[in-house]
């Protein structure tokens, strides 16, 4: 039987071993090559016997993505396309913020959502990764970056949460001791606001962070922007946040990009105090980054940015200005197409 490393967990690797009748540690010792060295050759893991090695080669496959093109920004913003194992394509983007590194990945090739400000989701829909592709983005990034990545943001193509199972077995692994070792605040999951994946992420074990894309702040033209919304409108999402803050005790980051004459007018931020009273958010106002499917669609400008910040700073609402990352090389927020 053949098995493939990055889908197994701690567990699994030791009912392999035990079935080999070899001692349980060398699950951990295998999972420190794999998560902690990056080392992918079962023959340069020179702590195991070289029969040992023999038999992971012949029955342990190690499948990882392929790199098949990287560009890097002038902000130094990296984008890595990579090649699947079946044939489909997919993006990830290293973030550098003054030596702080973050890895920004993908958890499905395309996106089902199609949100009307995206590319990924104006590409459609291909199909979930499985754990092993997502953790495979990460560790290759931190191979070829050589050195550690200490934050990963589930920012890039599709949306975690409908690729729950995968995505919470990868986070174990990140997080696990013996295996990558993240911590748990190092973790970002970015929703579109999937319900019932909110309420599970409010039970799950790990206490990552929580990120909402919000974008509208009235279900009418939330639902115009994203189809989403008409499955889990505003009420909904809001009573899940707000389960979620209590249940866990986490701030939420509010994702809210500003688009020109769509959703920067003033009163959208009174709309946005409204909303979120009770829920003590922080938002992250996001530049609107152009995407070549609308091309209609257009950055505010300062002014009205400007406008929207001087209303949120006198709602007393908590917000940041992000700047754009890597708008040169389609790697940011939303520009992920994978068909380059
Ligand atoms: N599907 C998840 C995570 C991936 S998208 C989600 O939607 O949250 C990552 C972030 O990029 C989200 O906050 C999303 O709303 C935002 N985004 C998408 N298109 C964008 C664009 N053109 N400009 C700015 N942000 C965008
Ligand atoms: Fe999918 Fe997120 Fe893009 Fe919407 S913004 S289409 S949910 S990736």
């Amino acid at each position: 039987m053949t098995c493939d490393a990055l889908e197994l967990s701690l567990n699994d690797w030791e009912i392999l071993f035990s079935k080999w009748n070899s001692p349980r540690f060398r699950a951990a010792q295998v999972c420190q090559w794999i998560y902690a060295k990056k080392v992918f050759n079962y023959h340069d893991m020179t702590n195991l016997s070289k029969d040992l090695r023999t038999k992971l080669t012949e029955s342990v496959l190690m499948t990882l993505p392929v790199l098949i093109k990287q560009q890097t920004s002038k902000d130094g913003t990296k984008k890595f396309l990579w090649l699947l194992a079946d044939g489909n394509k997919i993006e990830s983007v290293l973030l550098n913020h003054g030596g702080h590194k973050t890895a920004c990945i993908s958890s499905q090739a395309g996106c089902p959502l199609a949100c009307s400000f995206c590319e990924t989701g104006a590409n459609g829909f291909k199909r979930n990764l499985t754990r092993g592709e997502i953790l495979g983005q990460f560790l290759m990034m931190e191979k070829i970056n050589g050195a550690d990545i200490n934050n990963i943001v589930f920012m890039g193509m599709g949306e975690p949460l409908l690729n729950e199972e995968n995505v919470f077995a990868s986070i174990r692994a990140l997080n696990d001791k013996n295996m990558r070792n993240l911590g748990a605040r190092h973790i970002t999951i970015s929703t579109s606001g999937i319900v019932p994946g909110i309420e599970d992420l409010a039970n799950f074990e790990i206490p990552l962070r929580l990120s909402l894309s919000l974008h509208a702040t009235n279900d009418e033209l939330r639902s115009k922007l994203m189809p989403v919304n008409e499955k889990y409108p505003l009420s909904k999402l809001i009573s899940a946040l707000k389960f979620y803050r209590e249940k866990t005790g986490e701030r939420i980051t509010i994702e809210y990009a500003l688009i020109d004459r769509i959703n920067d007018d003033v009163e959208y931020a009174y709309e946005m105090a409204a909303l979120l009273d009770g829920l003590q958010p922080y938002i992250n106002l996001i530049p609107f980054n152009p995407i070549p499917s609308r091309p209609e669609l257009k950055r505010s400008n300062e002014a009205r940015i400007k406008d929207f910040c001087r209303a949120l700073s006198e709602l007393k609402i908590e917000f940041e200005l992000r700047k754009e990352r890597g708008t040169d090389i389609a790697a940011a927020c939303g520009q992920l197409a994978a068909n380059s």
